[in-house]
């Protein structure tokens, strides 16, 4: 192999490791390969890890795009926080959470170190990133200031807002828009770096396009560049500047460049429920499939569904996000207690099934295996339980 062909093959492993891209356990990830409709992100086990999963975006153009939403554990009421969430549409088992619980009027000093969410100086809770550290530290802290008369008031805004499908859409549409010149020049640089460069090399030589084609490629990474930073303000212009210098600095190399895009949508729909990002990134069936297995985890947590204190506070979270999400689903024309409903036997021998995981069973009553839950009777073709 000669020195070039070395080159090249370093950039190309170099390149498909930028295509990885790594959610937390529990995080809901979304991507499309080639169009603008995506569906739920799917992962090889041997990339599933206790941290979290480590998937991989599409390689070829036009790259498509991925997104990623991790709500925080955390359970909000009027009396107090609990650093607990019930909710894991995933499969078993569950993250561990502290359980930690909080009336409001013991919260004083709100901070974030690094991953960790600091009440009055100690470890509230662990997140799994510092910006949903970040958003986690701001909401309490909103909170907090809020007069207690207003402050479940305050918690069914916060939670409107993050099931507001029209701003998700909304927000989608602004990244569409602000992103379309550099998804366009990340095409071209994938072409030119692993098409065009390499093409011309062959037939004409090195020594006489080297020149030519290094100064392609300077004019267009820095074309790229500015790109990224004029869409990366316009997306996020609560950004801090040093951290946009550091996404620059990350993406000086072309392969890294390359996938510029990707820094744009994975943090994008972070602040809305993952149902409300789901209606707007996915086609009719699979966003009902996806608010389907939400609410039946909503409906039937894993055990235990509460820690041993602060159970009222989760409890009366899950249900006013249940709330909230039942109307997202009727305002998408879809009936969420049609979702909940036992479903007919795919298996015409099975009796019963998980009513969380849909895993179905030849038993009349029992547990599912999986989620540790009573099975409940299918329906008969006739539509009796
Ligand atoms: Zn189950």
């Amino acid at each position: 192999m000669s020195e070039g062909e070395t080159l090249y093959l370093i950039l190309l492993v170099f390149y498909l490791l930028e295509c990885g891209y790594f959610a937390p356990r529990g995080a809901s990830a979304f991507h499309s390969a080639f169009g603008k409709r995506c569906r739920p992100a799917t992962s090889l086990p041997i990339f599933e890890g206790r941290p979290g999963v480590l998937r991989f975006a599409n390689p070829l153009p036009p790259l498509g795009r991925v997104y990623v939403i991790s709500p925080p554990p955390l359970s909000l009421s009027p009396e107090g926080i609990v650093a607990f969430d019930p909710a894991w549409p995933g499969l078993p088992p569950r993250r561990e959470q502290s359980g930690k619980v909080l009336p409001w009027e013991a919260i004083g000093e709100v901070a974030t170190v690094d991953r960790a969410v600091l009440i009055n100086g100690g470890e509230f809770l662990r997140a799994d990133s510092r910006e949903q550290a970040a958003r986690a530290a701001a909401e309490i802290a909103f909170l907090k200031a809020v007069a207690p008369a207003k402050r479940e008031a305050a918690i069914e805004n916060n939670l409107r807002r993050r099931t507001d499908v029209k701003a998700a859409r909304e927000r989608l549409a602004a990244s569409e828009k602000a992103g379309a010149n550099l998804s366009f020049l990340s095409n071209l640089l994938l072409w030119l770096l692993f098409l065009v460069i390499p093409l011309t090399a062959h037939l004409y030589g090195v020594t006489v396009m080297w020149l030519p084609a290094l100064a392609t490629l300077l004019v267009l990474t820095a074309a790229n560049l500015a790109t990224l930073w004029r869409a990366h303000r316009r997306l996020y212009p609560n950004g801090r500047t040093g951290q946009r210098g550091l996404l620059l600095l990350r993406s000086l190399a072309p392969p890294a460049l390359i996938r510029a895009p990707d820094s744009l949508t994975l943090p994008l729909m972070e602040d809305f429920h993952p149902v409300a990002a789901a209606a707007a990134l996915l086609d009719r069936d699979a966003f009902e499939e996806f608010a389907a297995t939400t609410l039946r985890d909503l409906a039937h947590p894993l055990p235990p569904a509460t820690p041993k204190e602060g159970a009222g506070i989760v409890a009366w979270y899950g249900d006013r996000v249940g709330h909230h999400l039942g109307r997202l689903a009727r305002a998408e024309g879809i009936d969420p207690a049609r979702l909940l409903e036992a479903p007919t036997p795919r298996d015409g021998k099975a009796l019963s099934c998980c009513p969380r995981c849909r895993a179905e069973y030849l038993l009349f009553d029992g547990r599912c295996s999986d989620c540790d839950l009573p099975l409940v009777p299918l329906r008969t073709h006739g539509g009796e339980a």
